[in-house]
């Protein structure tokens, strides 16, 4: 290696695997070129962290950018992922006003991306409820990372039930591409029992969410999908299991040879029943918070290398859609992009475990699966200069600090203390936010393809 490089960078690096104490990044154009630890080599530029953390951008395998407010809402919402050292987002596909369930949609998708993003973004793709089978391939070809579809119906447009037949066969067709298919794990017709029950009984208070969509939804939704996934030769994986249960069923399909995989969002990690009767409506997703032992039993199954992957599932519904109480009436969904990163450092860090972790299920394990590794989700030679830098710290997470639109500036862990902030984000080399502001402009994002099998 000869001469000066374009841009060196200085930190503690936090690969998966090791912590590299005063470390070296160097750069050419949007990949990174050489790490190291000590002495940094000759450099036009040199961005320096040291004393701070250096972890890959992290890869966010799950969010919602445009469930609420359509696709003018990507570019705000990856704003506020650049702030939050999120430097790749797999966006799910039930868009307003139409779900991305063809090449031309996909398309318009990806022209709104490469116009608005301020960080990367891959796509998810999906079928519309009825006689949309054939876009699967076109849908594969246009770069899609996976595909998503419902067990539950939210609209019959936007968020369909796939029937279990259409489903079956979904899988059958999306086995032919290779792709995974997540599914949102839930059984529609125990979870609109339950919920006309209570609503009759006039019980509509917040627990109540919890007590119309029980463990045993997501259990039996997890069960119909992985024996069709096994007899389709399908990779599915559950988009979300609030469950530790949800990845022993996945672990025991994979040893009838399935392809069964399951993510967990952060806010299971630490969030219970209680958390929603303190927050009402702002604490409402779904799946919803569980029983306080289950957070124990999800760490224990995440350390047991049984979980996929962790994402935030950002759903931002504008404030006004939170705060009825009627728990019914208030929309389903967390923000998350900007909480994500200092709040898993700081779930890690409050169990002595380390920040690789964090490398791990947060960018690695979440690139691999979305076929963008070691593009995407790695510190190492070759792999796109995208950095996550945190600051160590005593932090009050502020939701005024959200970089997104006004009325989605809210947050379920406004107040919650944070051992760390997002100091600075690097997307392919460029700083994107320095700890206080968003420098990327609206485009500096781009579409993402699945590289990978
Ligand atoms: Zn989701």
């Amino acid at each position: 290696m000869s001469g000066a490089f374009e841009k060196v960078i200085i930190g503690d690096l936090v690969t998966p695997t090791e912590v590299i104490r005063d470390g070296f990044l160097a750069v050419a154009g949007e990949r990174i070129a050489v790490i190291g630890q000590g002495e940094p080599p000759a450099a036009a530029e040199i961005f320096d962290f040291r004393g701070r953390l250096v972890l890959p951008g992290l890869v966010d395998g799950h969010m919602h950018t445009s469930s609420a407010l359509g696709w003018e809402a990507i570019g705000d919402a990856t704003r506020s992922a650049a702030a939050g050292g999120i430097t790749t987002v797999v966006d799910m596909p039930y868009d307003v006003p139409l779900p991305v369930t063809d090449a031309a949609l996909l398309a318009a998708k990806i022209g709104c991306v490469e116009r608005s993003a301020h960080v990367d973004m891959a796509l998810y793709g999906t079928i519309r409820k009825t006689g949309g089978l054939g876009a699967i391939p076109e849908l594969a070809a246009g770069g899609i990372t996976a595909f998503k579809l419902s067990t539950y119906e939210y609209d019959p447009v936007r968020f369909p039930r796939i029937d279990h037949a259409t489903m079956f066969e979904a899988f059958r067709e999306i086995a032919k591409t290779g792709l995974p298919v997540a599914i949102h794990n839930e059984d529609q017709e125990l979870v609109d029992a339950l919920t006309a029950k209570a609503r009759a009984a006039g019980r509509t208070e917040p627990i109540m969410h919890c007590r119309t969509r029980p463990p045993l939804a997501e259990t039996m939704a997890d069960l119909a999908i992985f024996e069709m996934g096994l007899a389709a030769g399908a990779h599915v994986h559950i988009a979300h299991s609030s469950l530790a249960r949800g990845f022993a069923i996945a672990e025991a399909f994979r040893r009838r040879g399935g392809a069964a995989t399951g993510e967990t969002c952060v806010h299971y990690l630490c969030m219970s029943e209680a958390d929603i009767v303190r927050l009402g409506g702002r604490g409402k997703c779904n799946p919803p918070f569980r029983a306080a032992a289950e957070i124990a039993a999800l760490w224990e199954a995440l350390l047991a290398d049984k979980i996929a992957y962790v994402s935030t599932d950002h759903a931002p519904w504008p404030i006004a859609r939170k705060t009825d109480p009627d728990i019914f009436a208030c929309g389903a969904g967390l923000t998350g992009l900007q909480s994500f990163a200092p709040l898993m450092f700081t779930l890690l860090s409050e169990r002595g475990l380390s920040p690789t972790l964090l490398a791990t299920y947060g960018a690695e394990r979440s690139a691999m699966l979305h076929g963008l590794h070691p593009r995407k989700g790695a510190l190492r030679p070759g792999s796109e200069c995208d950095l996550l830098v945190l600051e160590e710290g005593d932090f009050p997470f502020d939701e005024a600090l959200i970089q997104d639109r006004p009325e989605l500036r809210w947050s379920a862990y406004h107040g919650r203390r944070m051992r760390a902030r997002v100091a600075a984000t690097v997307l392919r080399g460029r700083l994107v936010w320095d700890g206080e502001r968003v420098l990327a402009a609206p485009g500096s994002g781009r579409f993402v393809r699945r590289e990978s099998a």
